[in-house]
C-alpha cells in the first residue's frame, strides 16, 4: 500500500520585548541564573500578572503578517501541570479564545506553490529550564526564562512532506525576522518547533493515528525527523500493527525518534480562564495602525524586485526568502548597480557558500561591498569571469576585499594583444588539423583554440580578445 504523509506544526517563538509578558523582568539572554526574577514571575502568593502592551503588539504583527482573523475579545487561561520549571504549577496560556485564528502562509516547493493554513496564533509565557548536573546525580533550574512572551503559531494539518515542513518553517521564521519581533535563533531555543504527523492510504480522505515530535530545533532535524517517522510508521502500518499516539523525542546522535511520553488529552491539563486577567480587547484603530506599520514583507519585496529591477519571480523569491540575503543584494547593488548579475553571483557562488555554514549568511567574509567590487572588476575587464571564481574563493576565505587578493596572486587579465597573439600563433601551429577544420567550415573549434590560450595562460588571458584574435589569425 502507498502511504502519505499528513504534518502539521506548533511553532514556539520567542518575542523580543525587553520585559516579560506579565511583570517587568528584564528578558535578557544568558544573565546569571535567578537573577531575573520577580515574586510576579516565580508565582509568589498574592501577586497579580499584567500583560506587557508591547508583546500584544508584536502577537497582533504576527497575526496580521500572515492573514489571521483577530478575535475582538481573547482570554488568557491557565495551563496545569506539573514540572520543576514551572513555578505556579501552571502555564498562563489561551486556550478557547485565542488572539488570532484562520491565517495562512503561502510557500513554494520546488517551483510549485502551496497554501499552508494557520489554525491559531496565540499568546503564552515560556517555563524556566532546567540544568543537569553532568558529574552529580542533581539538577538546577534557572528562572529566567520564566515569563518570557511566545506566540504559539500552530498549523493546520495541511502539509504533506519533509520539504514543504522545512519550507513552512522557514517562510515563517522569515517573517518574525521581517517584523523583527523574534530573533530567529533556533540552536538558543528562541524558535522552537514540534512537529504533528501521521499516515494515510494514498487517496484516503480520514486521518491515521499521530505521533507528536518534540525539540526540533534545527531545520535539518526536523527533516530528518519527519523522515525517520514516516519509514517508522509506514512499517508499523505495513505489518497491520497500530500507531500509538504518543510525544516522541529526536535523538540526533542515532537518527532515531524514540517514545518519551503517552499523548495527555486537553482535559487532563484542566484548562480554565485565568481569574488574574482581564480579557485582552483589541480596539479597530490600534489594530489598523499596526496593519499601516507593518514593514515590508517577504512577498512584497519580491514584487518590488520583479518591478524595479526586471528580476525573475523565481530569482526575486529565493532572494527575499531570507531578510539577511535580500538585504545583501541590495547591498551590494549600490556598489555594483546590475541586479541580474548580482543576482546570479548571489544565487549561484555566495548561496554555496552560505549553505556550508549553519549561521547561514551572518557567517560569511565577504561583505556586499566587496562582492559589488568584484562584479564591476569583472565588468571593466579587469578579470574574467573565471579569474573572479578564484578570487571569490579566496574572498570567502580570507575576508580580503578583491583588490588586494588580485594583486597578491598576480591575476590580472592579460588584455596584452600582441602577448596573446604570439601565443595563440604558436597554438595554431601546434594544431595543424583543428586550423583546416575551422577553415574548412567548422566554426566550433574556435572555442577549443581558446580553452587552449586560456590553458596557457592560466585562465587570465581577456577572453573577448582571444575570441577576436583567433578569429582574425585563423581567417589569415
Ligand atoms: P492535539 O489535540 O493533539 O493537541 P490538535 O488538533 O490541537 O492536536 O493539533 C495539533 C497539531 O497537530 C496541529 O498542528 C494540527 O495541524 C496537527 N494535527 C492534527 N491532527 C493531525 C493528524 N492526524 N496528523 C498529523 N497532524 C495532525
Ligand atoms: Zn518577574
Ligand atoms: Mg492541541
Amino acid at each position: 500500500m502507498e502511504y502519505e504523509a499528513v504534518i502539521g506544526l506548533e511553532v514556539h517563538a520567542q518575542l523580543l520585548t525587553r520585559s516579560k509578558i506579565f511583570c517587568g523582568c528584564p528578558t535578557t539572554f544568558g544573565a546569571p541564573p535567578n537573577t531575573q526574577t520577580c515574586p510576579v514571575c516565580l508565582g509568589m502568593p498574592g501577586v497579580l500578572p499584567v500583560l506587557n502592551k508591547r508583546a500584544l503588539e508584536f502577537a497582533l504583527k504576527m497575526a496580521l503578517a500572515t492573514h489571521c482573523h483577530i478575535a475582538p475579545e481573547s482570554v488568557f487561561a491557565r495551563k496545569n501541570y506539573f514540572y520543576p520549571d514551572l513555578p505556579k504549577g501552571y502555564q498562563i496560556s489561551q486556550y478557547e479564545q485565542p488572539l488570532a485564528e484562520h491565517g495562512h502562509l503561502d510557500i513554494t516547493v520546488n517551483g510549485r506553490p502551496k497554501r499552508i493554513g494557520i489554525t491559531r496564533i496565540h499568546l503564552e509565557e515560556d517555563a524556566g529550564k532546567l540544568i543537569h548536573s553532568p558529574t552529580r546525580p542533581v539538577s538546577f533550574v534557572d528562572f529566567n526564562r520564566t515569563g518570557v512572551p511566545l506566540i504559539e503559531i500552530v498549523s493546520e494539518p495541511d502539509i504533506r512532506t519533509p520539504e514543504e515542513a522545512v519550507e513552512y518553517l522557514k517562510a515563517l521564521r522569515n517573517i518574525l525576522l521581517y517584523l523583527e519581533i523574534c530573533d530567529g535563533n533556533m540552536e538558543e531555543g528562541s524558535l522552537r518547533c514540534d512537529a504533528n504527523i501521521s499516515l494515510r492510504p494514498v487517496g484516503s480522505r480520514e486521518f491515521g493515528v499521530k505521533t507528536e515530535l518534540k525539540n526540533l530545533n534545527s531545520f535539518r532535524f526536523l527533516r530528518q525527523a519527519l523522515e525517520y517517522e514516516i519509514r517508522r510508521q509506514r512499517a508499523l502500518l505495513s505489518e497491520g500493527r497500530e500507531i500509538v499516539q504518543e510525544t516522541r523525542l529526536w535523538d540526533a546522535a542515532k537518527g532515531q525518534t524514540f517514545s518519551m511520553r503517552g499523548k495527555e488529552e486537553a482535559h487532563d491539563y484542566r484548562y480554565f480562564p485565568d481569574p488574574d486577567l482581564v480579557p485582552v480587547k483589541v480596539e479597530a484603530t490600534w489594530l489598523e495602525e499596526l496593519r499601516r506599520s507593518l514593514p515590508e514583507l517577504p512577498a512584497a519585496r519580491a514584487a518590488r524586485f520583479q518591478r524595479d529591477f526586471g528580476l525573475p519571480a523565481a530569482d526575486a523569491e529565493v532572494l527575499t526568502s531570507d531578510k539577511a540575503l535580500a538585504d545583501y543584494f541590495e547591498a551590494c547593488l549600490k556598489e555594483f548597480p546590475q541586479p541580474k548579475k548580482v543576482a546570479n553571483w548571489i544565487m549561484s557562488e555566495l548561496l554555496r557558500e552560505v549553505k556550508k555554514e549553519e549561521a547561514g549568511i551572518a557567517a560569511l567574509r565577504v561583505s556586499p561591498q566587496h562582492l559589488g567590487r568584484l562584479l564591476a572588476l569583472v565588468e571593466r575587464g579587469d578579470i574574467s569571469g573565471k579569474i573572479a571564481k578564484t578570487v571569490f574563493d579566496e574572498m570567502v576565505a580570507t575576508g580580503k576585499d578583491p583588490e588586494a587578493i588580485i594583486q597578491e596572486k598576480g591575476l590580472v587579465q592579460i588584455s596584452d594583444v600582441e602577448a596573446l597573439e604570439a601565443l595563440a600563433r604558436e597554438i595554431i601551429v601546434a594544431h595543424p588539423k583543428e586550423a583546416a577544420d575551422f577553415r574548412a567550415g567548422k566554426t566550433k573549434v574556435l572555442g577549443f583554440f581558446v580553452g587552449q590560450l586560456m590553458k596557457k595562460t592560466r585562465g587570465q588571458a581577456n577572453p573577448r580578445l582571444a575570441n577576436e584574435i583567433f578569429q582574425r589569425l585563423l581567417a589569415e
